[in-house]
């Protein structure tokens, strides 16, 4: 009888196993279908200065999937990263990206924008890596200079020589690079002192406790002081109110992504912010 019991739990467990294995083929199938045709898409979320400006974007991806609707990145770039996936689904959205730069560069009021492309440890760690991303940038005629990649502290761990040596060639045709989610991952000043990085991001994380944790507040100061010293822009991710966009304002941060200054969207949404400079030139 136990030796039933311990054979049915088994087989119990087997099938839970393989309906796991099976969901994750499924999406994997799907994805790489998806990636085929056209079902995923970018959106753009506005990053401001000082002034409530609109200087660039962050390109986030999304994937309409047929039957289970708007997929977040979360669920699906992981996966996407384990079955290296994420190579072509990182060039389609650097091609989009460009194609929406040199879309930009034919109108005056958009031209000076900035796309923020998110680039994944295996997508960097090719060997080609540096001619993809200029390839892309010469395809689709976009000015280098527009053009942001954000790494995050996950690419640190290894061959940092090799990371160094290619953000310097890609950084020598104009491209800018941001380090994401600052402060979460495997932080080194060492490393941070010696990449060619143009901004860093205060994660979103000490951004929502920074007016009520004096240990967030600290840290919000402390990394605006570290780039502001290796000179670099410090942008904050995450500002959901006025209340915190005036406190970072305080703590000397000028540039915000958030929800308060609006989520990611179509590239429609974004006429918003040229259409307000235009009324307010015309009320000036
Ligand atoms: P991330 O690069 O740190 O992007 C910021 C995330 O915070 C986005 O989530 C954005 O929608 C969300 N966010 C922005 N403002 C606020 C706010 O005020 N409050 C809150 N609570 N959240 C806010 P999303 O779009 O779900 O993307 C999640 C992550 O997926 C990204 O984090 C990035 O790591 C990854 N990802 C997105 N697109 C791509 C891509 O094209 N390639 C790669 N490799 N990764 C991507
Ligand atoms: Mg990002
Ligand atoms: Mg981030
Ligand atoms: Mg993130």
């Amino acid at each position: 009888r136990a030796k039933e019991g311990g054979r049915n739990r088994l087989q119990f467990f087997d099938t839970h196993m393989q309906a796991a294995v099976d969901e994750r083929t499924n999406l994997e199938n799907d994805l790489r279908l998806g990636l085929q045709t056209d079902q995923l898409v970018l959106h753009y979320q506005p990053q401001v200065d000082a002034a409530g400006r609109l200087t660039g974007v962050e390109a986030l991806v999304r994937w309409q999937h047929p039957t289970l609707g708007l997929i977040s990145p979360a669920q699906f770039i992981p996966l996407a990263e384990e079955c290296g996936l994420i190579l072509p689904l990182g060039q389609w959205v650097l091609h989009t990206a460009c194609q929406q730069l040199r879309v930009w560069a034919r109108q005056p009021h958009t031209a000076h924008l900035t796309i923020a492309v998110n680039v994944s440890a295996l997508q960097f760690a090719q060997e080609s890596f540096v001619h993809d991303v200029l390839a892309v940038v010469h395809e689709t005629g976009a000015m280098a200079q527009r053009l942001k990649l954000e790494l995050t502290e996950s690419l640190l761990v290894k061959d940092v020589e090799g990371m160094i040596a290619k953000m310097k060639e890609l950084k020598a045709n104009g491209v800018g690079f941001s380090l994401d989610d600052f402060g979460t991952g495997y932080s080194s000043l060492r490393y941070l002192k010696r990449l060619p990085l143009d901004q860093i991001k205060i994660d979103q994380s000490f951004v929502a406790d920074a007016m009520t944790d004096a240990k967030d507040e600290a840290i919000v100061a402390t990394t605006v002081a570290l780039g502001k010293s290796l000179h670099m822009m410090v942008i904050a991710e995450g500002v959901e109110t006025q209340a915190q966009r005036d406190f970072l304002d305080s703590h000397g941060c000028h540039h915000f992504q958030g929800y308060f200054f609006g989520r990611p969207g179509p590239v429609a949404e974004l006429a918003r912010f040229w259409r307000d400079e235009t009324q307010a030139l015309q009320t000036q």
